[in-house]
This record gives structure tokens, C-alpha cells and sequence, in this order.
């Protein structure tokens, strides 16, 4: 099994860190040098019998210029290229945000299965993210719901079988 994985969400929420906790030490096979590709592959995780590129795809909240507008585009365009995308959000939010809504606007025109990750669950006590994933999935519908800490690692071997699910 092989395919992309894009990880979008709001800055902060955790991406880099979930990323290097997948990758760990294979983390150096990343690239320094400035992309000329539109996806900037972060890393490929390599295990017996499957391989997951994960891409980062930035641009892809709200443009605030002619430049961003641009880069929006061609974030959400990759969007529709990769095999499933990792939405994350933090388990300490206590509603949908604004730029949280901008970026499932932007998913609802994409076919591409979208997993809902809640990182940052090492903050919160067990049951308090239920009303956030209420919140979320009432706006969309996600092919999974998983809830993680990228810092402790908890859930990630989870995480990680559901992505194998869409490879
Ligand atoms: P990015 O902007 O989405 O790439 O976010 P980063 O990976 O840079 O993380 C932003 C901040 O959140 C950093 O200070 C991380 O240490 C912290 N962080 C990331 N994941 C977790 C987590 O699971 N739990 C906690 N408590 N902090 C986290
Ligand atoms: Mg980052």
C-alpha cells in the first residue's frame, strides 16, 4: 500500500509535531532546499508493506493578498490530488472557529476522504471533546473521527491504521 497523505489545518494545531512523531529519525530525509513542486513532501513513513508521503499543504486559510489568493489556489487544487487528508483541530477548542469554518468550506467541494483528527488530547479530560466532534461533524462528514496526542503519541498507531484504510 502507497498513496499521499495532506496534512492541513490552522497554524498551531500540531501538524509538524504529529508529523515528526510519525517519522521520527526518518525525519532527515527532508529536503532543505525550496520546492519547486506545489505539494512539499515533509516525509515518507516506510513500514513492511506500505509507504505514506505526507504532504504539507500550506496556504490553504484565508488569503489576505493577491500572493495568498494564489497560494490558496494551488493548495486547494493539490487537495484533490492526494489520497486523504488529515484535518486537525485541538481538543481544547470549544467551538468551531472562524478559521477552522474557512477551511471546511474550502473541503466541501473536494471528494478526497477527509479523517478529523483531534490532537492535543493530553490537555483535556476524555469526555470533553465529544461536543466538539458533535460540532464538527455536523458541518461535514468525515471518513473517520481519532482522536490523538501527537506529544505522547497516544492514538497514533489508530491514527495510522485508518490511513492505511485509504491507501
Ligand atoms: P503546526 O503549526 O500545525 O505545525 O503546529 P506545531 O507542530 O508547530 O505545534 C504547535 C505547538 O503545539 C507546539 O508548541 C507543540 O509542541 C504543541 N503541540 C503539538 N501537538 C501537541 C499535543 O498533542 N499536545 C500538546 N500538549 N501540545 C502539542
Ligand atoms: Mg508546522
Amino acid at each position: 500500500k502507497s498513496g499521499f497523505v495532506a496534512l492541513i489545518g490552522r497554524p498551531n494545531v500540531g501538524k509538524s509535531t504529529l508529523m515528526n512523531k510519525f517519522l521520527g529519525q526518518k525525519l532527515a530525509i527532508m529536503s532543505e532546499k525550496p520546492q519547486t513542486t506545489r505539494n512539499k513532501i515533509n516525509g515518507v513513513l516506510t513500514g513492511e508493506n506500505y509507504q505514506v508521503i505526507f504532504l504539507d499543504t500550506p496556504g490553504i486559510h484565508k488569503p489576505k493578498h493577491k500572493l495568498g489568493e494564489y497560494m490558496v489556489q494551488v493548495a486547494y487544487n493539490a487537495l484533490k490530488e492526494v489520497d486523504l487528508i488529515l484535518f486537525l483541530v485541538e481538543a481544547t477548542e470549544q467551538e468551531v472557529g472562524t478559521g477552522d469554518r474557512y477551511i471546511l468550506e474550502q473541503l466541501q467541494e473536494i471528494k478526497t476522504p477527509v479523517i478529523l483528527v483531534i490532537n492535543k488530547i493530553d490537555l483535556v479530560q476524555k469526555d470533553a471533546i465529544l461536543p466538539l466532534i458533535d460540532a464538527y461533524t455536523a458541518r461535514k462528514q468525515f471518513a473517520e473521527v481519532v482522536p490523538v496526542s501527537a506529544i505522547t503519541g497516544a492514538n497514533l498507531q489508530a491514527l495510522l491504521d485508518n490511513i492505511l484504510k485509504y491507501l
